[in-house]
């Protein structure tokens, strides 16, 4: 499928990666490398592939990367948000107009995927409610006007198409009728399907642009054939110059294409990817969504929850006030069970590791963590008073035995909380004043 190659391609980049701790100014630099080759291979525009692998390397050896608690992942998930931006950022919705109809143009090259978008178009809004007129202006191929009666059929929408004798051979009187028509009879959107070339020509080019001066159109849709590789920058280009578009739709996405069309046109045309085609049917269509696509090329899935939700669980701010108070010798028994209860906010943390390949051995690790164990701590310190959590040498042996039987837990219990407290602290105390940010139980997974 299109993307396959090079999703592939960064997969294997962020594999790598993953099994590493810190990452050096090499390790960044031989990724983005690996990540610029992959996106030329996929045909994407070398512009745009400049200046993507530039924002990527720009944030991976900054302070993001750095202080995060995983790197590596932090990496994945720059590449993720700077591909984000590439495919248009937000998601765009169609513009309707306050006073209808909605006038949509589609403008393209031969072969694009017009006529069928029209078709899937027009199925689409009068599923949403809408009363679509589909209008046959690409009066050049023979057989368009009824290609476009026959998808009309198959969506059940009306198709406004010249009488014989009447506006044939030109297309902006039929688009311009059409209007009036649809305002007759009370369509709300009209979708005016015009001609393309082989290839870009002049007279194509005006053709279209007339056809645009004529109606006025609330949206001009460029469809592109994602197919079409290279030739997309020029193609987009000079679409833009010629008829100038709101929107791009791309078509045949579920083909092989390498997809370095996609990645480039909106970013050198600065028009948004409104719509995706997927296939020859009519159904075979969606809203364009930047961030869905972005996931999808990455391959990611699993992974950017996991990300999330890791980075929801170690706050940074947290973990570097924590080290504070360990140099500072404040760090308290509430520090402490707060620490403990912030790993259990990771919710069944195995489950987390069984979604990230290469983390084996740190899932050993985690085999061995009894999630049992912060219970059992909370209840211990929960018992004593405010004054012992802050200064635990003031737990005598009855103390002890009191906090023993409140939280229904052993003297033996208690001790062993304490002398882990202390010594935690006593070597984090050292740690940190060494400059190492880390907390105990926290250190990179
Ligand atoms: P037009 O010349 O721009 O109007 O292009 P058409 O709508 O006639 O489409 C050209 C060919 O591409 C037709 O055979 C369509 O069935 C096919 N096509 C259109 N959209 C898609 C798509 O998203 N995926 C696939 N696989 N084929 C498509």
């Amino acid at each position: 499928a299109t993307f396959g190659t090079l999703s592939d391609r960064l997969s294997d980049t962020f594999r790598n990666l993953r099994t590493k701790g810190r990452l050096s100014a090499s390790d960044v630099d031989g990724t983005v490398r690996e990540i610029r080759r992959a996106l030329l291979d996929a045909d994407v525009a070398l512009d745009v592939v400049k200046e993507f692998t530039g924002k990527v390397r720009e944030r991976a050896l900054g302070d993001e990367v750095n202080k995060a608690l995983n790197p590596a992942q932090q990496v994945v998930q720059i590449v993720n948000e700077e591909l984000v931006e590439i495919l248009g950022g937000q998601q765009r919705r169609l513009e309707f107009a306050k006073k209808p109809p909605t006038v949509i143009m589609l403008a393209g090259l031969q072969g694009a995927g017009k006529t069928t978008l029209a078709g899937k178009l027009a199925k689409w809004l009068k599923k949403d409610g809408h009363t679509p007129m589909l209008v046959a202006a690409d009066l050049q191929r023979p057989n368009a006007v009824t290609q476009l009666q026959v998808v009309g059929q198959q969506a059940g929408v009306e198709v406004y198409a010249p009488e014989p004798g009447n506006g044939v051979g030109n297309p902006v009187k039929v688009a311009k009728d059409a209007i009036k028509e649809a305002e007759r009879r009370q369509f709300d959107t009209v979708i005016v399907d015009t001609a393309g070339r082989l290839g870009v020509d002049a007279e194509l080019m005006k053709q279209a642009g007339d056809i645009r001066k004529a109606v006025d159109p609330d949206e001009v849709l460029f469809v592109i054939d994602a197919m079409i590789g290279q030739d997309a920058v020029a193609t987009a280009k000079a679409f833009q110059a010629g008829v100038d578009f709101t929107g791009v739709v791309l078509s045949k996405l579920d083909g092989d294409a390498r997809g370095g069309a996609a990645l480039s046109v909106a970013s050198v045309t600065g028009r948004p990817i409104i719509f995706a085609s997927t296939g020859e049917g009519l159904d075979d269509f969606e809203p364009f969504h930047p961030d869905r696509m972005a996931s999808r090329i990455l391959d990611l899935g699993d992974i950017l929850t996991l990300i999330e939700q890791a980075q929801e669980a170690f706050d940074e701010d947290e973990a570097r006030k924590v080290a504070e108070k360990f140099a500072t010798d404040t760090f308290t028994l509430d520090d402490f069970l707060g620490q403990m209860q912030q790993l259990r906010n990771m919710g069944s943390i195995k489950k987390m590791m069984g979604m990230l390949p290469g983390a084996g051995g740190m899932k050993q690790q985690l085999e061995n963590f009894d999630e049992r164990e912060i219970v059992r701590t909370e209840a211990i310190i929960q018992s004593m008073t405010k004054a012992e959590r802050v200064n635990p040498k003031l737990l005598n042996g009855s103390r002890r035995l009191r906090i023993a039987r409140g939280s229904g837990m052993t003297v033996t219990d208690v001790n062993q909380l304490v002398t882990r407290f202390e010594q935690a602290a006593k070597m984090m105390k050292t740690v940190a004043k060494g400059g190492m940010p880390n907390v105990p139980g926290m250190g990179p997974i």
